[in-house]
């Protein structure tokens, strides 16, 4: 099964953000730590290509930290390309944030040539918790000054640095697979988009691949070297107390614990996809 997610609006986001782009010094795009390349819209990609950007690698406190640093620095390989990783507890993400921006356009700044950055990313990614925390009370009024479309929110994080908030939605689009089972482990793709049972197995193959010993740690489910999707499934049930009568599991209620936990980080800090393992299902994808 193919998770297919293509609400109407996206031609608006498209209009918007070819609007926008135009006096931009540097792209942000807000990815998800668990997965960088499948919470990246590829159309931003395109659209902002030649411009610097800058990867946020949000909700790093629910990533594993070694792959996380291993997406950082695949993304800071990439020519006019920094990446930062950052989460909600992030003390001071202003600084951090700025000094990456300055550093991608060292040729803007000063009162004469304020940078101007616009910020993305796909919906759930933490972009409303991220700009809460960076504004305290600092978000300007929108205008209708040329260059800034009419309720568009900008935000001056420094004098001469001012933060453009895109509003419209930018969904994914699911090219790939796995990226479509792995968005909706997160959350970032709604309910009925998606078969809960098909997207938690596909979960546990990963980590069962990945990080048996959280899983065995979290559900005490024992030796499960050489075991299947779904009996690792049903035992996490059975370790629960999801049963129906006559001893058998509640497998919807076995996928929905399980769910619930990764989303929650329970089971541990967990990376779904790694660079080499993106382009092997590209590649994949692509041939299919
Ligand atoms: P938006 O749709 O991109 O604006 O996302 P929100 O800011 O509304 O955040 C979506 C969900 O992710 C909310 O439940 C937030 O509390 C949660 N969230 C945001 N940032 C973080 C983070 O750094 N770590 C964790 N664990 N959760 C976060």
């Amino acid at each position: 099964m193919a998770i297919q997610w293509f609400p109407g609006h996206m031609n608006k986001a498209r209009k918007d953000l070819a609007e926008r782009v135009k006096d931009i010094d540097v792209v942000i795009e807000m990815l998800d730590a668990r997965l960088p390349a499948s919470s990246a819209n590829p159309m931003i990609a395109r659209m902002t290509r030649g411009k610097p950007a800058l990867k946020i690698l949000n909700k790093q406190d629910l990533a594993d930290p070694a792959i996380t640093q291993v997406w950082l620095d695949y993304y800071c390989a990439k020519p006019g390309t920094r990446a930062i990783a950052l989460d909600a507890g992030e003390r001071a993400p202003v600084t951090k944030l700025v000094s990456a921006c300055r550093a991608l356009a060292p040729n803007r700044g000063g009162l004469e040539k304020p940078l101007r950055v616009l910020i993305c990313g796909i919906p759930n990614v933490g972009k409303s918790t991220l700009i809460n925390s960076l504004t305290g009370r600092r978000i300007a009024k929108t205008g209708n000054e040329p260059g800034i479309t009419k309720g568009q929110q900008r935000i001056l994080l420094a004098d001469d640095f001012e933060l453009v908030d895109t509003p419209g939605m930018l969904w994914p689009k699911i090219e790939v697979e796995e990226g479509g089972y792995n968005l909706a482990a997160s959350g970032a793709v709604g309910r009925n988009a998606l078969d809960e049972e098909e997207v938690v197995l596909e979960l546990l193959r990963y980590l069962m691949k990945h990080y048996t010993s959280l899983l065995q740690e979290r559900y005490n489910v024992g030796d499960i070297e050489g075991w299947q999707d779904f009996e690792v499934l049903e035992q996490i049930g059975r370790r629960r107390g999801a049963m129906l009568g006559g001893g058998r599991v509640n497998i919807q209620k076995a996928a929905e614990i399980v769910l619930t936990d990764f989303r929650a980080g329970s089971i541990g800090p967990i990376t779904l996809e790694r660079p080499d393992e993106w382009k092997a299902w590209e590649k994949a994808a692509r041939e299919r």
